[in-house]
């Protein structure tokens, strides 16, 4: 056994649960959490919904509490990014050179926005938004009057061009969609999601794109591919996001699309070997979910960095202890995954896979009101999504089970 720390890679909410799950099984060794944000761990939603809007709100507002269990043996290098895994000698170089010596990995180094899919020649006024530094930036840009385009129709974009519209903006949505939501909702839903922010005074193109941008320092205007022109003081570029993974490249890990990892969430070798010293968490992760079928995905719900950072702390513990980890992993992971959305006052709430669906289903309430969907894949309910009713969404939790061998 090594005296090198479990080093997690990835100092944000994955990253800190399986901290916490290591400890919770039975790991009392040296930790150290690598991060390359300044901030220690705190909660991203917010940053779309109540921080862009709440002038003065800052990481206090949004950092996760640091629970007993980690106020000793624990070294925080936050600021620093992990450039390179020797996985050969177990070391993870950082950007300043600095090597970090590990007995167990944790790659939890989730996501970074896409972006903007045309050049921008260093005009400013153009956002992402994933980090709590940029939801501060584009906070100040949100002011009233102030003509904000959203390229993107996800979560992001709507919650963005609530919030926006909330603040008194004027708000476009540019989308290739038909409607906002549409992988994650479908027509129907999506359809009455449009219809609620078209009631703000939020302006949608769908099937359309960004083809240009106008403006001498900052961007002033921007042409879509429709030839439309429309006035923009503030673009937000919200079309999705990458995972951070080129710090792996040649460490003979699979980071075909994130880090596939077995159902122990041990990393898996480009020859598809397990690692049983490597692990990865959170949004980076790709994972079979037997609750589902067994293609593996990367998931980015809120809930699934506590499950997998859960998940992965015991079986660490188990492998740091000299422990046979083998029937553990073999035990199956089958969390379900969840997410919610606020935009106005309409409240969403879905378990499962809704995206994996070919049809879906009314079955309470009234689209214009309050509602629930079931989603399914052929016959298979493979997700289902209320605005509000919430006791209802949450009775669907017992009807996903892995489903017995026939
Ligand atoms: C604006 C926003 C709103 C959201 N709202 C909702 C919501 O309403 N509901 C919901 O279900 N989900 C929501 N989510 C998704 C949810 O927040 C994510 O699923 C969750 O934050 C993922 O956590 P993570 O720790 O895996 O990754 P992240 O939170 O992305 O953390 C990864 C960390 O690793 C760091 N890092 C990256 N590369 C390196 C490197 N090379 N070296 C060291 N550190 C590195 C990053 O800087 C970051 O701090 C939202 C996400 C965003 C961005």
């Amino acid at each position: 056994m090594t005296d090198a720390p479990l080093l997690i890679v990835g100092a944000s909410m994955a990253g800190l649960r399986t901290a916490e799950g290591a400890r919770r099984a039975g790991y009392d060794g040296p930790i150290e959490l690598l991060g390359e944000e300044n901030h220690a761990p705190y909660n991203r939603p917010p940053l779309s919904k109540e921080l862009l809007q709440t002038e003065g709100h800052g990481h206090d507002e949004v950092a996760f509490p640091i629970r007993s269990a980690l106020e000793q043996g624990v070294t925080w290098t936050l600021g620093r990014a992990a450039a390179s895994l020797d996985a050969e000698r177990r070391v993870v170089v950082d950007s300043a050179g600095v090597e970090h010596p590990y007995s167990s990995l944790v790659i939890a180094t989730g996501l970074r926005p896409k972006s903007c899919p045309i050049p921008t020649h260093g005009l400013q006024g153009i956002h992402v938004l994933r980090t709590l530094d940029d939801a501060v930036g584009l906070r100040s840009a949100l002011r009233p009057g102030a003509n904000v385009v959203i390229l993107g129709s996800g979560f992001v974009g709507c919650e963005i061009a609530a919030t926006a519209a909330k603040n008194g903006c004027s708000v476009s949505i540019v989308t290739q969609s038909a409607v906002p939501l549409e992988r994650a909702l479908g027509a129907e839903l999506g359809g009455e999601v449009r219809r609620r922010h078209e009631a703000h005074g939020v302006h949608f193109f769908t099937r359309d794109g960004l083809f240009g941008l106008v403006g001498e320092e900052s961007v002033e205007r921007v042409i879509l591919t429709s030839g439309v022109m429309l006035e923009c003081d503030v673009l937000v570029v919200a079309v999705g996001s990458d995972p951070n993974t080129e710090w792996l490249e040649g460490s003979g890990l699979d980071v075909s699309d994130g880090v596939l990892v077995d159902g122990g969430l041990r990393a898996v070798g480009i020859d598809g070997a397990v690692r049983p010293d490597v692990f990865a968490v959170g949004d980076v992760a790709r994972y079979p979910n037997p609750l589902f079928d067994d293609v593996a995905r990367r998931v980015e719900h809120w809930n699934l960095p506590t499950e997998t950072g859960k998940r992965a702390g015991q079986l660490i513990a188990a492998h740091l202890r000299g422990d046979d980890c083998e029937p553990l992993a073999a035990a199956g992971f089958a969390p379900l995954p969840s997410f919610w959305s606020d935009q106005y006052d309409m409240h969403l709430l879905a378990f499962g896979m809704t995206y994996l669906a070919d049809r879906a289903e009314l079955v309470a309430g009234s689209l214009g009101d309050e509602c629930v969907v079931e989603y399914f894949r052929g016959d298979d309910l493979v997700g289902v999504c209320g605005i509000g009713m919430r006791s209802l969404v949450q009775s669907y939790r017992s009807r996903f089970t892995v489903p017995t061998a026939a």
